[in-house]
């Protein structure tokens, strides 16, 4: 696809990152792994090469490393401060997978699709929802 340079950080700002590299696919993913790590109906996932491409600004010891026991290569890197999804270096894959929503820069690429779809919580994505610019009225 393309290179990219974009930046990222946590929920509370203890840890920052910058990503360099080449982007590889961004997809919302709806598999039962993501939905557990995010607490959402799926993760969006920006996957750019190689593992090298981040470069941690600030705060890399705050982070937790935790990969799924009996998984190949699932992996959920956070904030031991706020919880936060962070980038984390997929040596397997030789890629960095950036939870997009800790992006502070937007990337230059779009969403390609939605995987795992029939691993999908009934609820996730599926209606057309009325939209509000902020909270709905009456919250
Ligand atoms: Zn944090
Ligand atoms: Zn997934």
């Amino acid at each position: 696809m393309s290179q990219i340079t974009v930046k990222g950080s946590c929920l509370c700002g203890a840890v920052k990152y910058e990503v360099t590299g080449e982007t590889k696919r961004f997809y919302h993913c709806h598999c039962k792994r993501c939905r557990k790590a995010t607490g959402t109906g799926h993760a969006s996932n920006l996957v750019v090469a190689p593992q090298t491409a981040i470069s941690w600004l600030r705060g890399e010891d705050m982070l937790v490393r935790y990969k799924v026991p009996d998984s190949e290569r699932f992996y959920n890197w956070f904030c031991k401060q706020c919880g936060a999804s962070m980038p984390r270096s997929v040596a397997e894959i030789d890629a960095v997978i950036i939870p997009a929503g800790s992006l502070d820069t937007e990337p230059p690429v779009s969403p390609q699709g939605r995987i795992f779809w029939d691993s999908r919580a009934e609820w996730s994505c599926v209606d057309e929802l009325p939209t509000y610019a902020e909270y709905p009225p009456g919250v």
